[in-house]
């Protein structure tokens, strides 16, 4: 099973691709966990990378798309994926698009989970306090209302990008985590 989750920041993409990463034995490929790791190892990608995230701006594409385009290929990836956090724009799902298609990959479906700006911000600043270690450096107000705007801007267009392919599916990710799961879980069933 090939599958993006999309949805804005908040909307429990990492959260439920980590259950169905396990119900479906298939690897949960976050680019915002990748990004945060190569920052804390002082990487040079984690140079480059750590001043944007923290005012909630995207980094480069062609940093993300080599890192995903590499990953996907690996072992583990051979039944298949969940791309948490990516495409995040129009010339990423471009970019993926020419990546799957030279390596002969389908995607199945795209999972997009829909939820109100107003519970997202409640939602990540409640994630903030709560984090063992602390907040992230993009928890912030400011750089979360930046991280929404991007969002609505640069990446909601990706949706219409995946729903001209017939492969959106929008799902309500205002309703309890368990019914969320069950929700992407009949849906994939049905695919
Ligand atoms: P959230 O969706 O909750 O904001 P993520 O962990 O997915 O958090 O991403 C955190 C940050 O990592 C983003 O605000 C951005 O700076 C960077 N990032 C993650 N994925 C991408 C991507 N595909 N393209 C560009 N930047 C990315």
């Amino acid at each position: 099973m090939k599958l993006i989750f999309l949805g804005p920041p908040g909307a429990g993409k990492g959260t439920q691709a980590s259950r169905i990463e396990a119900a479906y034995e298939i690897p949960q490929l976050s680019t915002g966990d990748m990004l945060r790791t190569a920052v804390a190892a002082g990487t040079d990608i984690g140079k480059q990378a750590k001043d944007i995230m923290a005012r909630g701006d995207l980094v480069p594409d062609e940093v993300v798309v080599s890192i995903i385009s590499e990953r996907i290929q690996a072992a583990d990836c051979a039944n298949g994926f969940i791309l948490d956090g990516f495409p995040r724009n129009l010339s990423q799902a471009r970019e993926l698009d020419s990546v799957l298609v030279e390596k002969s990959i389908d995607l199945d479906a795209v999972i997009e989970l829909a939820v109100d700006p107003e519970i997202l911000i409640a939602r990540i600043l409640k994630r903030a306090q709560e984090t063992a270690g602390g907040p992230r450096d993009d928890d912030t107000e400011e750089a979360l209302e930046h991280r929404l705007r991007v969002y609505e801007e640069q990446t909601a267009p990706v949706a219409d990008f995946y729903a001209e392919k017939g492969i959106l599916r929008t799902l309500d990710g205002m309703q309890e985590i368990d019914d969320v799961t069950r929700q992407i879980r009949s849906a994939l069933d049905s695919i």
